[in-house]
């Protein structure tokens, strides 16, 4: 059986022989774009400010604002909490044998049967993909069994946009099922080893060289 995580299910979705060359037989690597890069340094800082109380560096300042609202929101705090399910979807432990998905989400509030939570978004705000936040609803509900109401939200710090969305768990099997068909198809190339091509516009960043669909940017 494979792991998973929203980030690696798209990468499949994506292309699943660029899935296959970077996660399976890890024949090439990811590479570290500038965005990427400033995306992890942003996500650093804000967890910092929240977690520490560590003030933002003077470049980061626009963003204060925005963080200090969630400041206010009442309730326990787990920034950047890395939270895991095994095959069963029961809350198990990141490193468990046993573990079948992960996720880390940036800012939880635990409040009561209520939760709140937000993932920071440093790219583009013109397609907000809003299907992770499924997923990490439904994690917080297995690592939270009080929580039945879930507001999760995806903040583009750079636009001062938040895009929220509301879940309980009485549709926790709805939105399991979002995620089935997709996961039947990768447990099916895991199967019978087939991956196939699928080029898109995202071909000039991939790694796979190899690949003859290949292209330089
Ligand atoms: S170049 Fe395009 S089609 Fe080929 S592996 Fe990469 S993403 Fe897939």
């Amino acid at each position: 059986m494979f792991t998973w995580s929203y980030s690696s299910l798209k990468d499949y979705i994506t292309c699943p022989k660029q899935y296959q060359e970077v996660k399976v037989l890890k024949n090439y690597q990811k590479e570290m774009t500038e965005q990427i890069l400033y995306g992890n340094q942003v996500h650093k800082a804000l967890e910092n400010y929240i977690k520490d109380g560590e003030p933002l560096a003077q470049n980061y300042q626009r963003f204060a604002p925005l963080m200090d609202t969630l400041k206010e929101i009442p309730g326990e705090f787990h920034p950047e909490l890395r939270m895991a399910l095994n095959f069963d979807r029961k809350a198990c432990k990141w490193s468990d044998p046993e573990c079948w998905v992960r996720g880390i989400v940036d800012f939880l509030v635990i409040d009561g049967e209520h939760a709140f939570i937000v993932d920071y978004k440093t790219g583009s705000n013109k397609y907000p993909d809003v299907k992770q936040l499924r997923l990490m609803a439904l994690m917080v509900m297995e690592h939270f069994p009080q929580i039945n109401k879930v507001k999760a939200g995806l903040m583009f710090v750079m636009h001062n946009s938040f895009i929220t969305e509301e879940y309980t768990r009485e549709e926790s099997e709805k939105l399991w099922n979002s995620f089935i068909p997709d996961l039947e198809r990768l447990k099916l190339s895991y199967e019978k080893d087939i991956w196939h091509a699928t080029p898109n516009n995202l071909c000039g960043w991939c790694p796979v060289k190899s690949c003859e669909h290949h292209k330089e940017r």
